[in-house]
């Protein structure tokens, strides 16, 4: 089983998904909102959430 964290920002009413990517052997790439450049470190207006994705492989 593998979890997934999916970032969402909410700064346009909607919570819009993050755009992350996830390298294998290294260190996942912080997401970032394309809209207001938030990200979950630097979350000035407190927009960003998260949920996670159990995924089944078998
Ligand atoms: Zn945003």
């Amino acid at each position: 089983m593998t979890v997934y964290r999916q970032w969402f920002c909410n700064c346009h009413g909607l919570p819009q998904q993050l755009d992350s990517e996830v390298l294998y052997d290294q260190e996942a790439t912080e997401p970032a909102c394309k809209h207001c450049g938030a990200t979950p470190l630097s979350d000035p207006k407190k927009t960003i959430s998260f949920r996670d994705q159990e995924e089944w492989d078998d």
